[in-house]
């Protein structure tokens, strides 16, 4: 369709696949390879197209000894493996590179009113990336480069992040913690990689209380997650009062993921992005922006992402309710608590 301030836009590539992670690792072309056929756009999607970040975008967040790191691999350090999970092919720094441009040029069109809100469908993904440390499947932390942009280039004072990939998000967290600027709020099967996601872990310095963690116990779904959002993370959101409102949106807590122990339904990704446009309309003009992080179920991953685009474009479907009663009470009870201390919640 043609760009419109309503629209929604998708940005998506083919040399996304580039990176090559070798045989039997989870992180895989096919996720990518799945999601294609998106790049079309339609009735209510605008593709728009992806942008490598240069290296001073890059160097928004990272170190730029580690950026040199990263780009290495495409020629003198070949095949190059940062950790066991985090194996690097020669196409792998342009694949990452263009992931986090992805989502500028994304975040570029909202500034700019081409279009309303949109998903960025990138590989590798990011939020496991620290300022001078890849892993996890984590090259650059695609999210974090993005909410420093939206403020350097754009002035914007507020940028909340919700990360709802399965894992904590511990770079994203780690580059914001002692920052008000940014508040990072994830939700995370716990313990589980990569460790960090405490509910005590609540921000340092002058970013005390801008960092919000809701860690769960596996076993968690769609009743859970709402409680979740119903009672900490929409009033806390509300509160933050963001210009901008960017979606860490891994599938992994998928019911049917491999890699978790989670039971999110479609369903349930649908209703967290429609607390999160909610909040978004409220206090951002409606700029919300959602990029893959992790999920590693074929199906599951482009099912969820096609629920959250028709949420985004506001062509949703009826979301199933009543859930059943939540089982994660006594957790949400514990950390209202500690947030309490930040919050009215
Ligand atoms: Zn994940």
């Amino acid at each position: 369709m043609t760009p419109t301030a309503g629209s929604t836009g998708i940005v998506i590539d083919p040399r996304y696949q580039a990176h090559d992670t070798g045989a039997g690792h989870p992180e895989r072309p096919e996720r990518i390879k799945v999601l294609l056929s998106l790049a079309a756009g339609g009735e209510h999607l605008v593709s728009l197209a992806a942008r490598p970040a240069t290296g001073e975008e890059l160097a928004l967040v990272h170190d730029g000894a580690y950026i040199a790191d990263v780009a290495a691999t495409a020629r003198e350090r070949p095949w190059f493996a940062f950790d066991a999970d985090t194996p690097t092919s020669p196409q792998s720094y342009d694949t990452a590179c263009l992931a986090a441009g992805g989502l500028l040029a994304l975040l570029d069109a909202v500034m700019q009113g081409t279009v309303g809100n949109g998903f960025a469908f990138v590989r590798p993904p990011g939020h496991h990336a620290e300022r001078h440390r890849a892993m996890g499947f984590c090259l650059f932390n695609n999210v974090a480069v993005g909410a420093e942009y939206l403020r350097r280039r754009y002035g914007l004072e507020r940028v909340l992040v919700v990360d709802w990939d399965l894992h904590h998000g511990n770079g994203t967290q780690h580059i914001f913690e002692t920052d008000p600027g940014v508040l990072y709020v994830s939700t995370h099967q716990y313990p589980y990689y990569p460790g960090t996601g405490a509910m005590e872990e609540v921000g340092r310095g002058d970013g005390e209380g801008f960092t919000v963690n809701l860690p769960f116990p596996a076993g968690c779904g769609d009743a859970e997650y709402r409680e979740a959002f119903t009672r900490i993370i929409e009033p806390i959101a509300q509160q933050y009062a963001p210009q901008f409102v960017l979606i860490s949106a891994g599938f992994d807590a998928h019911t049917r993921d491999p890699l978790g122990g989670m039971e999110v339904t479609e369903a349930g990704f649908a209703a967290m992005t429609r607390v999160l446009l909610g909040v978004a309309a409220a206090h951002a003009g409606g700029r919300c922006a959602a990029i893959l992080e992790g999920g590693y179920d074929l199906t599951a991953i482009r099912d969820s992402s096609h629920r959250v685009l028709d949420e985004l474009s506001r062509v949703a479907a009826p979301i199933p309710d009543p859930l059943p009663p939540s089982r994660a009470t006594a957790v949400i009870d514990r950390i209202a608590h500690v947030q309490r201390r930040y919050w009215k919640v």
